[in-house]
């Protein structure tokens, strides 16, 4: 059998995240400025080459799997690469195949997804008002969203909420939120606003909403407590003992949990970046083509996580936007 893949700080990589496509059918404003640049579809892997990439990762140990994006379900023929991917669920090698989305195209794909094996996904969504929906994704539509939700459910799949803490923006719906996906079943996780991409007029600063004071606020109200559960991600979770229901905190910003970092992202053009918050890849699409020979990947793979960092710089203490990237989310994937 190969020897897993292990970084130099002694983290086992067993989870890779792919970005479809830098593509998307919202530009959020937190994500993208309204005017991207989008890659040029010629430099994209094909599905055939993503296939043949995420099959390597899972012969080296990889057994969890995100597709993401941009919008992953907006990239053409995607069904089929999940379709191929399921292979992987049937063999044993892979645990878990799941995805990220916005929602909007769910409501056409969930039966389908749920036939390929995924069981569980991650949907965004910030808030339950329409009219902000519209103003933070820009091009959204909330009913389209909350249907994909509701198709996603019907198919037999659990549906994780993932919010975006945004300060003046849904601080008035935290409890909102909690209790809609108390009452659909929904496990729910916040997000910090990341430095990551230029945002056009959108100040980092003026959108961030810590989610310590978000945890405080959720304290005076529901009594937390803390769950040894981990994902090998940045993620802390509690329940609620009112409702019972698992909350997630996802805290680059205040409290940096790379220690325990099991994931490495795949963009949609064959780049592979070892942490989020890292300028740092390794190009395994020139590998990938080079020869039909998989060992040669292989080594691409293992020579790239001898360089996985030990964490990310990000850091707003200072009332400053320190260790900002300059790719969008969308590039590498959430
Ligand atoms: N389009 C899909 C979606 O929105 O779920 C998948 C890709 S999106 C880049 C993945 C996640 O990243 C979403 O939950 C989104 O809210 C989050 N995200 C995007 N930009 C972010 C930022 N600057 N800081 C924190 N989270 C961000
Ligand atoms: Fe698109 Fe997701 Fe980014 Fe929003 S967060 S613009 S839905 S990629």
């Amino acid at each position: 059998m190969n020897t897993p893949l292990i970084d130099p700080f002694a983290r086992a990589i067993t989870y890779l995240r792919v970005s479809v496509t830098d593509r998307c059918d919202f530009r959020c404003v937190y994500c993208m400025s309204e005017n991207m640049t989008f890659l040029p579809k010629a430099d994209l892997l094909s599905l055939e080459e993503l296939d043949r990439l995420c099959s390597v990762f899972i012969g080296l140990g990889v057994q969890k799997l995100r597709i993401t994006g941009g919008e992953p379900l907006v990239r053409k023929g995607i069904l089929t690469f999940f379709q191929r991917m399921s292979r992987h669920l049937a063999s044993g090698a892979l645990k878990e195949l799941t995805l990220t989305t916005n929602g909007s195209q769910l409501e056409r794909y969930a039966p389908q997804l749920a036939a390929c094996g995924v069981r569980r996904i991650n949907v965004s969504l910030d808030t339950l008002d329409p009219a902000k929906f519209a103003r933070i994704t820009r091009w959204g539509r909330l009913p389209q969203v909350l249907d994909g939700i509701a198709a996603a459910r019907a198919a037999g799949m659990r549906v994780k909420i993932n919010a975006v803490a945004l300060k003046g923006v849904n601080e008035d719906e935290l409890f909102t939120l909690t209790d809609w996906c108390a009452q659909g079943g929904h496990d729910l996780t916040f997000i910090e606003v990341m430095p990551m991409g230029d945002l056009g007029n959108e100040d980092r600063l003026d959108q961030y909403w810590s989610l310590k004071d978000l945890r405080a606020r959720l304290a005076a109200r529901f009594t937390l407590t803390d769950l040894a559960e981990r994902s090998g991600g940045p993620a802390r979770y509690v329940r609620l003992e009112e409702t019972g229901q698992k909350i997630g905190f996802i805290t680059p910003l205040t409290h940096n949990f790379c220690e325990s970092c099991n994931r490495v992202r795949l963009t949609c053009t064959g780049e592979l970046y070892m942490c989020l918050g890292q300028e740092d890849m390794a190009d395994l699409r020139a590998p990938l083509r080079a020869s039909a020979d998989n060992a040669v990947v292989e080594q691409a793979i293992r020579s790239a996580i001898r360089h996985k960092p030990k964490g990310h710089d990000f850091d707003y203490s200072r009332q400053t936007v320190a260790g900002q990237v300059t790719r969008h989310m969308s590039h590498t994937g959430g």
